[in-house]
Formats: structure tokens, sequence, C-alpha cells
């Protein structure tokens, strides 16, 4: 008889109790947090660009953030971009957004590591080096090359960690 207390989802979770190698096929930390910050991009409210981010240390999530409007104000999918100089200035970015998020929660970033799906912008980077940011691994070249001569001079780490998991380390941390 089909049990009626039985939820009829579509999941169904695999559970292995065999002691063979199980490391094989699964996410290096790098990637674990870059799927996470890809996931947090969904929620980005600009369609111009969806990017997320997670804030981690000692493999622990801080924070998370995307790309999104004022807090309480509609967002771009509502009423539309605010466009200065061919980019849209309505949103707050994902970085800035987990920075805020842990200042609001009263969460120390020094130290931290940021994985985000768009290397971020100069104004970001500057604000993730002043909140104590000490690795930054990106998924994408956004746009600014002055990211690398500053974390080059502040021996922060940057690396580009493509779809499959490969890290490239681009600018060695100290
Ligand atoms: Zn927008
Ligand atoms: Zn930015």
């Amino acid at each position: 008889m089909e049990r009626e207390c039985h939820p009829k989802g579509d999941c169904s979770y695999d559970i292995l109790f065999d002691e063979g190698p199980c490391s094989e096929g699964r996410d290096s930390w790098d990637l674990y947090f870059m799927k996470i910050a890809t996931q947090v991009a969904s929620r980005g409210t600009c369609h111009r660009k969806h990017v997320g981010c997670v804030i981690v240390r000692d493999r622990t999530i801080l924070a998370t953030g995307y790309n999104g409007s004022i807090r309480g104000l509609p967002h771009c999918d509502e009423v539309g971009h605010m466009m200065e100089n061919g980019h849209c200035t309505r949103t707050v970015h994902s970085e800035a957004n987990a920075v805020a998020q842990a200042a609001r929660h009263g969460i120390s970033l020094s130290g931290g590591e940021l994985y985000v799906t768009a290397s971020p912008c100069w104004t970001c980077f500057k604000l993730l080096i002043n909140s104590g940011i000490r690795r930054i691994i990106y998924g994408e070249f956004y746009r600014d090359d002055r990211i690398f001569q500053a974390a080059e001079a502040l021996g922060v780490e940057i690396g580009y960690l493509d779809e499959k998991g490969k890290l490239q380390i681009l600018v060695a941390g100290k």
C-alpha cells in the first residue's frame, strides 16, 4: 500500500554506503564556492548582467551578494535601467552588497576570500581590499585591469576559475 504521508517530489538522493574511493567527481572548494556564487547570481535584478558572489573564511560562507537596487526601491526588472555613460547605475554591485550584508550583521571580512562570477570593478575592488579581503577568485573577466596591478602591489591573490574548476593564479598572494 502506498504511504499517504510520503511527499511526491521528483528528487531522489543517491546515498552511497560503499567503501570505495569517492573523491572522484567531488568538487574542489574553489569550484564549490563558485557554483554557489553562480546560484546567488540568479537572484540579480539587472538583466544587463547577473553577478553573484560569496565571501568565505576558513571554508565558511560569511556573506553573499548579487547585483540589485537599493533596498526598498524598485528593481531594473520592474522600472527599467538607470543608464549613465553606457552603464546601468541603479544597482549596487554584488560585492558591495556582500560587504553591506556583513556590515548589517556585524561580521568581519578580514582575511576573507571572495568568489565572484565576474571580476570586480575598480570601485568594488577598493571596497573589498579595505574590508580585508586577501584572495579574489573570479569566473569571467569583467572590465578593469587596474585590479591586477593593485593586487600585485598589495600581495592579494587573484585567480581565474574556469567552468571545469581549473584554477589559474594570475597574481600570487603574499
Ligand atoms: Zn539595470
Ligand atoms: Zn563592482
